[in-house]
């Protein structure tokens, strides 16, 4: 709800005037004007009549008329007067205190549509709001109103007494309002008036009939928020409040009562929140009076003592101001972007989240620094000091200081005359043991702030959290914090008590970042765009763009935040578990996987009727990541989650366990028996792992014959080459070759040999679980943005990207292999990387899930890197959320220090020297695509037989070799000792050579 005084420009001129008229003392009441003003109505003619009698202070020596106004009388101290009116003003010559001017005026106010709404004449209502009267130019005068109406009608003004007589068949009303005051208004209506009080203070309702029942809500309400604002702020200054419905749409707070657009005024949460704030405002800025001219304070302060004070009581307060900071960061942009001081009213989302937002944020860091105590008294003391006066935010600085007993100037000219948010910055923290407890270092970085800064930093022990406050004095600065208990992990300003800016895991894919991205695009609908027309047309008059699918490729998807209407076949990949025949209106927000500063929006509705149910509405859950409406009423809500604070994990000590409950991996297995899927890791080439992984698979086939292995070593485009090896149709060496084993793994084939047979032997199947490599290669070098429409087609549907632990996870690996990263930018070969990563997992995951979605009577051993499998962040957790199959996972002994949640099991294989392959001892050359030797490693068993620099390797036990792989995948299937016949070409001539296959020399070769 807004709240709105029409500022005359005239008004500018204040500062130069004496100060005793910007800023009159509630007694000096010679400096102000009187007016006493009577008025009837011809309302089939939409026509005022109206006297104007003003006592005029020597120091006015203008009438500010407005431009609907014709006046017909003009009187000097009872003289006859003809008048100019020039620039909507009159001006009086120079005259004696106390000079009385007369005017009698008619005016016609008709509600054109698209006109100016603020004043109108009619049988269905009246309301007269802005220049409906001549009036002595003042920032503050009296005024007392009559008011002849016609009988079924009531009216309302600003008053403290109203007096209603019958005269033959009109009303004759009285307005009795003792304060001064910028100007008044007046309302009238069929109304059906209700009426209760609250000590005493007379409280009203003015609602038109078909409303009536919503009076005792309100006035309930009414009572309640007068009651919790007297003990804030000290006795409620007027001796009647009302609450009057206004038949146009529009919503104020006005001095004694409040003006409620028809449409809001029915909505349930209204005398909730919205009541609450305009009554604060007959504290702060209909009794405190704004110095616009210095900007307006009032928005923000009742915003935090309203709004955001009911979200307090909730203990919703941090949720609140972190939404705060979200709409601004959302909303404000440099082409829009505006200081505190310079916020004068609201009009658009921008204006609001300085005015509103970041300036209700202004006053609890005021709040902070000043302690509760030294604001509470403040605010007691600006409510009752500076009633009736204008006040400026120098004021509120003088109360302020005065009562934290501390000069909070620089604070407020840093705050109200700097745009932007702070940020702050953690980095080179270490931890030292000292003496018995802790000390914990770092360095702060804190930009766009006044100093000092207190920075809120909570500490999480194993058993507690412990929070600091941090005075930080230097924008640059060096820590340190003496801790009792080891800390696992601190967090920044978890209750967002600073107006700084979110770090990227704070930020929710919310609707607010859709709609205030700069770059916001509408995906046109592929079918039935009708459905959406009326949301086409507000989404473009709101500074939306449009394109179609056509236009967008997965590379410009990345470049902006686009909303997609409707089903879109191709994009359907970037929302996951959206319902597929969607009811009513459904909305999703995600972030845009391609890049993490923009998000995607997606919205189905079902028809015409749902879309225009659901209307403007929308615009009011921009804290909402997924919204569900139906037939117009949202049914559902959720806010995707993300961190409350910035997170600092710290560095983790060494763990340990007891050696008592170490268990046999046979002992292992029987606990494990009954998962669908068991999960054992393996580093690649560590033999004792796949050792491990052999023994586990035989146990668990004991238990359950129908068993499968899935396996991350082999592609799924080669399954029907593990079938035919497991079938026994084909031998070992067709299977390896048709497999690209070598090409594509690389790894020592006996690393797996024995798994292998045992599947053959057992008919075991095996799954391919992994995703073509050169598929992968290309996401990790150029993003899932470049992928061919047919290299869409073969990655997973779902490919979800938001897990934040994990991704932070990848980040030190990918760290690990990098060099010259800067700290604060998030490269954009990670994003790669990070979508690589992804998309392996998600391919093993679909793999898996398809095989046991089609056999659900199967158990599954999955082989894979541990990498894969950790926290079950990689494959588990993406097969569960496909299928919900129960599983376990166990790890080879990571190395490092073990975390809850890391495996169900860890498993410490023994150091086991894997079988070798069997060499020729020679080195190849196959650069003209031939296989020539080139020479011989020590100890060859190739050079012992005779062959020659510059052979040509033809065959292998009479099996043509063509290249390298065929060369392995023959090797394979032998050992060392063998003797194998190899054939060469030397010269024109064909050799046959029988070489005793040797072990590989450790040193290459
Ligand atoms: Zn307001």
């Amino acid at each position: 709800m807004v709240f709105i005084i029409k500022i005359r420009s005239a008004l500018l001129f204040c500062a130069i005037w004496a100060v005793v008229l910007c800023s009159p003392l509630p007694g000096n009441t010679a400096s102000m004007p009187h007016h006493h003003i009577e008025i009837s109505f011809d309302l089939a003619e939409h026509k005022i009549y109206g006297t104007v009698d003003v006592t005029l202070p020597s120091t006015v020596r203008e009438i500010v008329v407005g431009s609907d106004l014709r006046i017909t009388t003009f009187k000097i101290n009872g003289k006859a007067t003809s008048v100019k009116v020039q620039d909507g003003r009159i001006s009086i010559p120079k005259h004696k205190d106390r000079t009385r001017v007369l005017i009698e005026y008619e005016g016609i106010f008709i509600n054109k549509t698209g006109g100016n709404l603020e004043n109108m004449i009619s049988g269905e209502g009246t309301f007269l709001l802005s220049d409906w009267y001549p009036t002595a130019e003042a920032d503050l005068a009296y005024f007392s109103l009559r008011a002849h109406i016609p009988k079924p009608l009531h009216a309302v003004s600003e008053s403290d007494h109203i007096t209603t007589m019958d005269v033959g068949n009109k009303k004759q009303v009285t307005f009795d309002f003792p304060h001064p005051v910028n100007h008044i208004h007046l309302i009238m209506a069929p109304y059906v008036v209700s009426k209760d009080r609250y000590g005493n203070v007379e409280l009203e309702t003015y609602l038109l009939p078909e409303d009536k029942e919503l009076a005792a809500r309100y006035l309930a309400y009414s009572k309640k928020y007068l009651e919790m604002y007297e003990k804030m702020l000290g006795p409620y200054p007027f001796q009647r409040f009302a609450v009057v419905e206004n038949i146009l749409p529009t919503g104020y707070g006005m001095p004694t009562f409040t003006l409620l657009g028809r449409q809001v005024l029915k909505l349930p949460f209204i005398p909730e929140t919205s009541l609450g704030h305009e009554i604060l405002h007959s504290w702060f800025g209909n009794s405190v009076y704004v110095d616009y001219t210095k900007g307006n304070w009032s928005e923000g302060l009742t915003s935090y003592l309203a709004d955001h004070y009911y979200d307090a009581l909730k203990e919703q307060g941090w949720q609140h101001r972190r939404k705060i900071i979200e709409n601004y960061e959302s909303y404000v942009h440099k082409d829009n972007e505006i200081s505190i001081r310079e916020f004068v009213s609201g009009g658009d989302r921008a204006l609001d989240a300085v005015g509103y937002g970041k300036t209700a944020m202004f006053f609890h860091m005021l709040k902070n620094r000043a302690g509760e105590k030294a604001f509470d008294e403040g605010l007691k003391r600006l409510a009752q000091e500076q009633r009736f006066r204008i006040t400026s935010w120098l004021d509120l600085e003088t109360i302020f200081s005065k009562t934290a007993g501390e000069d909070l100037s620089s604070f407020f000219a840093f705050w109200l005359n700097n745009k932007g948010a702070m940020a702050v910055n953690l980095s080179k923290i270490r931890l030292n043991q000292s003496g018995s407890g802790y000390n914990l270092q770092f360095e702060i970085r804190v930009a766009n702030s006044t100093m000092p800064v207190f920075i809120p930093v909570v500490i999480h022990t194993e058993n507690k959290q412990e929070k600091h406050i941090l005075p930080v004095s230097a924008a640059e600065q060096t820590l340190s914090l003496p801790l009792k208990e080891r800390p696992q992990k601190m967090v920044v300003d978890p209750d967002y008590d600073l107006f700084r800016r979110l770090e990227p895991p704070e930020r929710g894919a919310v609707l607010s970042r859709l709609l205030g991205d700069p770059t916001r695009t509408i995906l046109l609908p592929e079918t039935n765009q009708e459905i959406y027309e009326t949301l086409i047309q507000e989404l473009l008059s709101q500074g939306f763009k449009t394109a179609s699918a056509e236009e967008i490729d997965h590379a410009t998807l990345g470049e902006k935040s686009f909303l997609l209407l409707g089903p879109q076949t191709e994009l359907s990949s970037f929302f996951p578990g959206v319902p597929e025949n969607p009811t009513g209106f459904f909305l999703q927000i995600r972030k845009n996987i391609l890049n993490p500063k923009r998000v995607l929006g997606l919205i189905l509705a079902e028809n015409t009727d749902e879309v225009n149910g659901v209307g403007r509405k929308l615009f009011h859950y921009g804290q909402y990541s997924r919204l569900q409406f139906s037939g117009g009423k949202n049914v559902e809500k959720e806010t995707a989650a993300s961190d409350r604070g910035i997170q600092l994990e710290l560095p983790r000590p060494a763990t340990g366990i007891a050696l008592e409950a170490v268990l046999s991996l046979s002992e292992i297995a029987s606990r494990v028996a009954d998962k669908t899927i068991v999960y054992v890791g393996e580093k690649h080439d560590r033999y004792g792992d796949h050792l491990v992984q052999l023994e586990m698979i035989q146990s668990l086939h004991r238990r359950h014959p129908k068993l499968a292995i899935g396996m991350e070593m082999f592609q799924r485009r080669y399954q029907k080459s593990l079938d035919g090896y497991i079938s026994g149709e084909t031998d070992t060496q067709t299977f390896l070759k048709e497999s690209h084993y070598f090409s594509t793994w690389r790894f020592n084939y006996h690393l797996y040999e024995d798994i292998l047979q045992y599947a053959r032997a057992n008919k075991i199947p095996i799954v391919a679980l992994n995703q073509d490599n050169e598929l992968v290669r290309k996401v990790a070098n150029e993003g899932l943005g470049n992928l061919s429409p047919e290299e869409k087609g073969r990655i997973p549907d779902e490919l979800i990207l938001d897990d934040e632990s994990y991704r932070k996870r990848l980040r030190s690996v990918f760290e690990m292999h990098q060099t010259n990263l800067a700290d604060d930018s998030i490269p954009q070969e990670f994003e790669y990387f990070h979508q690589a990563q992804i998309l392996w997992d998600e391919t093993m995951a679909e793999s898996i899930a398809t095989f046991l979605a089609d056999r659900p009577d199967y158990h599954m051993v999955v082989l894979a890197g541990s990498g894969h499998l950790a926290y079950g962040a990689g494959i588990p957790k993406r097969v569960y959320r496909r299928i919900g199959k129960d599983y376990a996972i166990i790890l080879p002994d990571p190395g490092e220090p073990l975390e809850p949640g890391l495996a169900d099991f860890i498993v410490f294989p023994s150091e086991v020297e894997a079988p070798e392959d069997a060499k020729l001892g020679i080195i190849l050359d196959s650069s003209d695509g031939l296989l020539t030797v080139a020479g011989f490693s020590r100890g060859s068993g190739a050079e012992q037989a005779g062959m020659e620099k510059g052979d040509i390797v033809l065959a292998v036990d009479g099996q043509k070799v063509e290249d390298f792989d065929d060369l392995r995948v023959f090797l394979a299937t032998r050992h060392v000792g063998d003797l194998v016949r190899v054939t060469v070409r030397r010269d024109k001539a064909t050799v046959e050579l029988n070489v005793e296959l040797g072990a590989p020399s450790r040193r290459g070769g």
